[in-house]
């Protein structure tokens, strides 16, 4: 047996072996060792092989466990029985079962795509070393069907891996070896921006091939080439396409008939968000945690289907550039928005629509059980009322204007696509029970009427049990036993019970067979044989309900195209409607698309994100005009915790939503499309990453500036912080006139650094946040005006912060000095507001003024604050305790 093991082990050496023994799987030898870790599971010896064990019953559960892990698992059954008891039993791996190409829907995040990711390097053509080599990925979602496939420039590869991975996010990489071997930065690249738990494999050079690859698509789409597909016969993006179709097929062991076809994408398919955009707008993830809290996804989230909520978070972080599209989806949201009542009807029906893209792909890869067909007859019949209720109340005039064409654009493709597989539904309808078993072979499954084999099976047992009935009778009146009873167990079959007070009146042709406490158990001639016709006939039922079902199953195979198109139709509905529900429920307005990079016009716009945390009305709308004729560039000022980063965020938030065609946060929008969104938000620290914060950000920096266009929108937020005063002067200040000479991006910048409102451009303005400040009391108002800040109000928000008394009051006296020494201050002429100053009370001491602002913060909150930006390692034990000591004045206050 062991050598059979090793055999099959040798052939799947990546992977965890569950080698089926009796009711168990079996691990030996390192795979017991890290298996019995994963799982907490004891380790045994035998003859001094290490080995420990799961019941099969309960695999499932544990190889989700391995494959959150990040490891594979080849799952191996005994596929023959040893011949008359002796030898040993065939044994097969008929599964193997990877991060990267999981079925089972419990291993499945419904609300995103689960990707295999491969990355190849094509060798530079023609032997020319000077030509530019091209990295090529393709990703392939084998649950859905979903393959897409691009390519780059190596010399960009450390960036566009960036954004690609972390739009993507892998569950599990294959690698081409000289890839990561050639380009240290496509290697760092790919370790910083996947998943942690995100298995990458290493493949040898040969398995890239670009021609085998060509070969493999053809023949996987009967094709006789893939120009359809935009490929042409040396596309590097073969080369990581056929391996990926290769490895799908070796685990899924089966034809892979839901792929219809790849989707080679490039930079200018959709809008570019660079993966600090995608970072630090927290489109679908946030910035604290990495869950999907206060994020975008989360404020726009009103998907009732899985393939909803994979396509709107696809479309969040694919935002489009073709105005067409964006209008058809916009068109498709304001058609229920107007109609609310529609939009409540569609929605009530949505939830009973599973995930067709998933169901199509397990049965294409003939992994559906019967409930799964339910599902989608099911899922037909809701798509079906939805169409019809969209087309029958569509009629209906809309709230406001809204022409009629707009509905009848979201209902015809549904009616259409669930016309193609109505007969899927009837089918499964005519032939499954309502309810039935996840497996296919304990019977149960098929309803009465559909097959006549079937109900002629099913009748001889009705028949023999009622035979049986009457045999019963029989004996009891012979006996004279009126207590004999007729029962049944998987070892003796039909057995006759008596209870022991009756057993010396068993007639003489009852055998016994087991004797027990209570009672003696028998049978007879007659029962055994009519137990045998009954079992017989049950086996037959099973197979043949096992039979029809796998025939049926076949059945809706053929239709698995269709059921896509379904699928992916009614995600477009589910995405429309839930675009109409979040502006609905956020007061979003629809926005006015414009020539690309004609300028950005908002009036009284929103952070849709930090609006949804604030009680209601709390938010500040601002209004933003860039005219890339007029002003492109706004440098904007302001005191810390002003809201200058929050402009700057909900400005591209505006833009993004606008361009995914969704409302928008604001009164008005008109949005000149742009082709890119760039961000360099805040002092994000990548400590944990091994670099510096300056590297990270002048790396981020470097980026921006080489990939934006004049179309492009860029948000910059506090360029050179990290370093002294000086340089990050210096380096803004280049920063700011490339972007206005060279790039032309339409570009917010935000800085503390008020030098840089003396700029001088004629497409450049200044704009700030506005303080009332009336000298005892600072209220940041949060409202956007033209013009620069006059002062940066540091010490005040130290105060805030609840740095202590002292040293505030030391600050402030600092800084009148040096507003006394170098005369007016570098803000454009204007001279700056001396801080207050110092009132002395009768007792000659100073007052320490009351810095808050109007309602925002409680003492809770402005502690918290202070804690969390309190440096500790810089804390004196001293200070330390004075601060605790005012922070609980300050609490016990707020409590009366
Ligand atoms: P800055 O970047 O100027 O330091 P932030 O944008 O980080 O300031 O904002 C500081 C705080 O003010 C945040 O907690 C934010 O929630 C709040 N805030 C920002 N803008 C607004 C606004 N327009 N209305 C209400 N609250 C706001
Ligand atoms: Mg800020």
């Amino acid at each position: 047996m062991m050598v059979q093991y090793r055999k099959l082990k040798n052939r799947h050496r990546d992977a965890i072996l569950f080698f089926r023994l009796g009711d168990f799987y079996e691990m030996f030898d390192a795979d017991a060792r890290e298996a019995s870790e994963l799982l907490e599971i004891a380790l045994t010896q035998r003859n001094g092989v290490p080995m420990c064990g799961v019941p099969h019953h309960a695999a499932r559960s544990y190889i989700a466990r391995l494959l959150k892990a990040g490891r594979r698992v080849a799952v191996c059954e005994q596929t023959a029985l040893p011949a008359a008891g002796k030898g040993l039993a065939r044994r097969e791996v008929v599964e193997v079962v990877t991060p990267g190409t999981v079925l089972d829907e419990e291993l499945l995040d419904g609300g995103s795509n689960n990707y295999l990711v491969a990355v190849g390097c094509a060798p530079a053509r023609g032997g020319d070393q000077s030509a530019q080599r091209l990295v090529a990925l393709a990703a392939l979602d084998l649950s859905t069907g979903e393959f897409r496939a691009t390519a780059f420039r190596l010399a960009d590869a450390a960036a566009r891996l960036a954004d690609e991975l972390t739009r993507l996010t892998p569950r599990e990489m294959l690698v081409q070896e000289s890839l990561l071997d050639d380009s240290p930065p496509a290697a760092r690249a790919i370790q910083q921006h996947i998943p942690r738990s995100t298995v990458v494999q290493r493949y040898p050079d040969w398995q890239f091939d670009v021609a085998a690859g060509g070969e493999t698509l053809c023949e996987l789409f009967r094709v006789a080439n893939l120009k359809a597909f935009g490929l042409r016969p040396d596309a590097p993006e073969l080369a990581p396409a056929g391996l990926l179709v290769n490895f799908a097929r070796q685990t899924a062991r089966h034809g892979l008939a839901h792929l219809e076809g790849i989707d080679v994408y490039g930079r200018d398919s959709f809008v570019a968000l660079d993966e600090t955009a995608q970072r630090s707008l927290e489109l679908v993830r946030n910035l604290e945690d990495g869950s999907r809290e206060r994020t975008l996804l989360a404020v726009l989230d009103h998907t009732r289907t899985p393939m909803g909520a994979r396509l709107l978070r696809r479309a969040i972080l694919e935002p489009l550039r073709d105005r067409e599209a964006i209008a058809a989806r916009l068109d498709a949201v304001e058609a229920l928005y107007r109609r609310q009542h529609l939009l409540t009807a569609v929605r009530e029906r949505l939830r009973r629509v599973s995930d067709l893209e998933r169901l199509a792909g397990r049965v294409a890869l003939a992994r559906a059980h019967p409930r799964d067909l339910r599902a989608i007859a099911d899922s037909v019949r809701a798509a079906e009322e939805i169409a019809f209720v969209l087309t029958d109340r569509g009629r209906e005039p809309a709230s406001g204007s809204g022409p009629v064409a707009e509905i009848a654009a979201l209902a015809e493709p549904l009616t259409t696509a669930a016309g193609a597989v109505a007969a899927v539904a009837s089918l499964v309808e005519q032939a499954i029970v309502d309810e039935p078993p996840l497996s296919i072979n304990d019977g149960g499954i098929m309803r009465p009427g559909y097959d006549a084999e079937l109900d002629r099976v099913r009748a001889v047992v009705e028949d023999a049990e009622t035979v049986l009935l009457s045999y019963l009778e029989e004996e009891r009146t012979l006996s004279g036993i009126a207590t004999l009873r007729l029962r049944h167990n998987r070892v003796l079959g039909r057995y006759l019970e008596v209870t022991r007070a009756q057993a010396a009146r068993v007639p003489s042709h009852f055998v016994r067979r087991q004797s027990l406490v209570g009672g003696e158990r028998f049978t007879t001639e007659r029962l055994a044989q009519l137990d045998g016709e009954i079992s017989a006939a049950g086996e037959q039922i099973r197979e043949l309900e096992r039979d029809r079902f796998l025939v049926l199953r076949q059945q809706v195979a053929g239709y698995v195209p269709a059921i896509l198109a379904l699928g992916r139709v009614l995600a477009g509905v589910d995405l429309a409607h839930s675009l109409a529900l979040a502006a609905t429920t956020g007061g979003y307005t629809r926005p006015e698309l414009a020539e690309p990079g004609s300028g950005i016009h908002i009036r009284e716009g929103r952070h849709p994100v930090v609006e949804a945390m604030l009680p209601a009305g709390a938010f500040v709308p601002n209004d933003l005009h860039l005219d890339p004729g007029a002003t492109r560039f706004v440098l904007l000022t302001g005191p810390n915790m002003a809201g200058k980063s929050t402009y700057l965020r909900q400005t591209a938030l505006i833009v993004l939503l606008a361009q995914l065609g969704s409302f928008v946060p604001a009164e008005e929008a008109r949005i000149g499309t742009v082709d890119g969104i760039f961000c360099r938000v805040g002092a994000s620290d990548n400590l944990a990453r091994g670099e510096s914060t300056f590297l990270v950000e002048m790396n981020e920096t470097a980026r921006i500036l080489r990939a934006a266009t004049e179309r492009s929108f860029i948000i910059l937020d506090e360029i050179g912080r990290g370093t002294s005063t000086e340089d990050g002067r210096a380096i803004a200040w280049a920063v700011c006139e490339h972007l206005l000479n060279v790039v032309g991006a339409q570009t917010l910048f935000a800085t503390h650094l008020r030098e840089l409102t003396e700029i001088r451009h004629p497409r450049a303005a200044n704009y700030s946040l506005q303080v009332d400040d009336d000298g005892l009391e600072v209220v940041f108002l949060k409202r956007v005006e033209p013009g620069a800040a006059d002062q940066s109000y540091g010490v005040h928000v130290a105060a805030l912060a609840g740095v202590p008394d002292a040293v505030v009051a030391r600050a402030r006296e600092l800084l009148q000095e040096s507003h006394g020494a170098s005369g007016a201050s570098g803000d454009g002429g204007r001279s700056a507001v001396a801080p207050p100053a110092p009132e002395t009370d009768s007792a000659g001491e100073i007052p320490a003024p009351v810095y808050r602002q109007r309602g925002l913060f409680s003492a809770h909150e402005l502690v918290g604050r202070a804690v969390a930006a309190l440096d500790v390692d810089a804390t004196t034990p001293m200070a330390a305790l004075q601060m605790l000591a005012r922070w609980q004045r300050e609490l016990r206050q707020d409590e009366q």
